[in-house]
């Protein structure tokens, strides 16, 4: 069977079936179903704890894992179910992880969130991904964080954060046009569009 057929096989698999009740939850020594040699990933770092979980080097609880992805509870969790879904391969974070990664991480969310707050009796998450020592990442292997909330439950409101209302003004408008300008850059590559009007709405 070809990789890709494989990898779609097997995520179909996983979603069909994702950790048969008899694998290892707890698993120090293999935390994931495939040995480190037949990983399809070739980058994983000696010091890099979340690869030591991918190898098996460290033990994790694990809800589910495909071809990719795993997904574990956090071990310092903010709320019950706190869980962390990370790619298979090490890139630091997420600015650094293919775009093809980043979707194959973010299309499990519906199906694993939908799982933890079932049962965890919640029926609200956050989705978190802190991008860098100044947004508070602290692991440097990309992952994508699902937090269960509930009502009262004395985390964060969206409401408590501090915000100033958005002012249609020339340092709006530069940052604006700044942004877009970086976004027909990125990467050095010009792409050309025309990204249409920069205040829609107006006539
Ligand atoms: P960051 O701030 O980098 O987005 O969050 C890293 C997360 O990884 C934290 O929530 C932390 O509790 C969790 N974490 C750190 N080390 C381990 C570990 O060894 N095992 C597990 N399961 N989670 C970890
Ligand atoms: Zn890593």
């Amino acid at each position: 069977m070809e990789p890709a057929q494989r990898r779609r096989f097997s995520i179909i698999a996983s979603h069909l079936r994702p950790l048969a009740l008899s694998s290892s939850i707890l698993s120090p020594s293999h935390c994931t179903s495939s040995s480190d040699s037949d990983n399809n990933c070739s980058n994983l770092e000696a010091d890099c704890i979340f690869c030591k979980i991918i190898r098996g080097d460290a033990p994790a609880l694990k809800l589910y894992e495909d071809d990719e992805c795993i997904c574990f509870l956090d071990n310092n969790p903010v709320s019950p179910g706190h869980c962390l879904i990370i790619p298979r391969c090490h890139f630091p974070s997420l600015v650094s992880t293919p775009p093809s990664v980043v979707a194959a991480m973010c299309s499990k969310v519906p199906y694993i969130s939908k799982a933890v707050m079932k049962a965890t009796g919640s029926d609200s998450f956050n989705l978190l991904v802190n991008n860098g020592v100044d947004a508070g990442q602290v692991i440097f292997h990309t992952h994508i964080h699902i937090i269960p909330r509930r009502a009262q439950d004395c985390l964060w409101a969206s409401e408590s954060l501090k915000r100033q209302p958005l002012k249609l003004d020339q340092e709006a408008l530069h940052l604006v046009n700044n942004i877009r300008q970086q976004l027909s850059f990125v990467d050095g590559l010009e792409d050309g569009k025309d990204h249409g009007p920069t205040l829609i709405g107006s006539h």
